[in-house]
C-alpha cells in the first residue's frame, strides 16, 4: 500500500533555505504556520561536507545501482543523500532504515547533490526487523518525520523523540506497539505545536467538565461543548474519553499504551486526524496500526 504516499520533497526545504510555509508534498500541501518554519532556527548553513548525528529513516533504489537514503539531523534538519555502491559494500549495510550514528556527507551545491560518503553507526536497532508489527510501526515513524518535514523548526527534539519511539519498538511486544505509535504520534503533535487545549471550549470557551466524555474537532482545535454542538454542525468529532483525556493532557515521558484499550483508540484516532488536519492527508500510511 502507498509505495510513494511517503515521499516529500525534502529537497527544497533544505537547500534553498526557508522553504515556503506552504509545500508542495505526496500528501498534497503540508500547511504548517510560518513561524515555525521548516528548518532549524540558527542551523548552521550547509557547507560542501558536514558530518552530524543521523538517523536513517528511509532508502531507496537511485539509478542503477545506488541508493538515495533520507535522513533526520540535529543540526541540519531532513537531508536526502545518494549512497554510491553496491549490495555488497560495507556502507550500504550500514546506512538502513532506524539505524542511527555519525554521517560524513559531502555537498556538491553546484550540481545540487549530496553525497553520504560515510556513516558509523552507533544503534542498529536489530530488533525492529524481527517482527512484523514493529517493523510496520517503524515505518509509521519514519513515514510522519518525513511528512512533515522533519518536525520543523526543533530537529534536536525531533531526533530525540524519533528515537525514543525507535529504541521502545526495537523489544515492544506485537500489542504493544499501537501504544508506542500513539504515544510518538501525539508527542509529535505537540512538538509542531499542534495538540489542540482539551480544557475548554473552542467554540465558546467554557471549561470542559472532567468528568464527562469530551468531543474533540481536529479541524476547529479543540472540544466542542454540548451547547455548541446543539447550536451548530460540527463534523468530524472525535470522542475522547476521560482516561484517554487525563493521558493525553500529560503523555508519559517514555512510550507506553494510554490506560486502557479503548483510551488506547480514542488517542490514536485523535492524533492522527490532528496531524492529519495539519498535513493534508493521513500521515504515513493513515492508522494502518489501527485496529
Ligand atoms: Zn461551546
Amino acid at each position: 500500500m502507498g509505495h510513494d504516499r511517503n515521499r516529500p520533497d525534502v529537497r527544497g526545504n533544505q537547500e534553498e533555505g526557508g522553504a515556503p510555509p506552504t509545500a508542495p508534498t505526496a500528501f498534497g500541501v503540508l500547511r504548517l504556520p510560518p513561524q515555525r518554519g521548516l528548518r532549524p532556527r540558527n542551523a548552521p548553513p550547509i557547507t560542501r561536507n558536514i558530518s552530524c548525528r543521523a538517523l536513517i529513516l528511509r532508502v531507496r533504489p537511485s539509478g542503477e545501482s545506488n541508493r538515495e537514503a533520507s535522513l533526520l539531523t540535529g543540526e541540519h534538519g531532513l537531508l536526502r543523500a545518494t549512497v554510491f555502491g553496491g549490495p555488497k559494500s560495507r556502507l550500504r549495510s550500514h546506512v538502513s532504515p532506524f539505524h542511527s550514528g555519525r554521517a560524513w556527507i559531502y555537498g556538491d551545491p553546484a550540481k545540487d547533490s549530496k553525497k553520504l560518503a560515510d556513516f558509523d553507526v552507533e544503534n542498529w536497532r536489530p530488533g525492529i526487523r524481527e517482527m512484523y508489527e514493529r517493523a510496520a510501526a517503524a515505518d509509521e515513524v519514519a513515514g510522519t518525520v518525513l511528512a512533515s518535514y522533519g518536525g520543523g523548526g526543533s530537529s534536536e527534539a525531533a531526533i530525540l523523540l524519533a528515537e525514543t519511539a525507535l529504541d521502545a519498538l526495537t523489544d515492544s511486544s506485537g500489542e504493544n506497539c499501537p501504544g508506542v505509535i500513539a504515544w510518538f504520534m501525539w508527542k509529535w503533535a505537540g512538538l509542531l505545536g499542534l495538540c489542540p487545549d482539551l480544557t475548554r471550549c473552542c467554540q465558546c470557551g467554557a471549561p470542559a467538565p472532567e468528568a464527562s466524555p469530551l468531543a474533540v474537532s481536529p479541524a476547529e482545535g479543540g472540544p466542542v461543548c454540548r451547547a455548541c454542538r446543539a447550536s451548530g454542525r460540527h463534523p468530524g468529532l472525535f470522542p475522547v474519553s476521560r482516561s484517554c483525556r487525563l493521558w493525553l493532557e500529560t503523555p508519559p515521558a517514555r512510550p507506553g499504551p494510554p490506560p486502557d484499550p479503548r483510551a488506547l483508540t480514542e488517542a490514536a484516532a485523535l492524533a492522527t486526524a490532528v496531524l492529519s488536519a495539519a498535513l493534508g492527508a493521513p500521515p504515513a500510511s493513515g492508522g494502518r496500526w489501527r485496529r
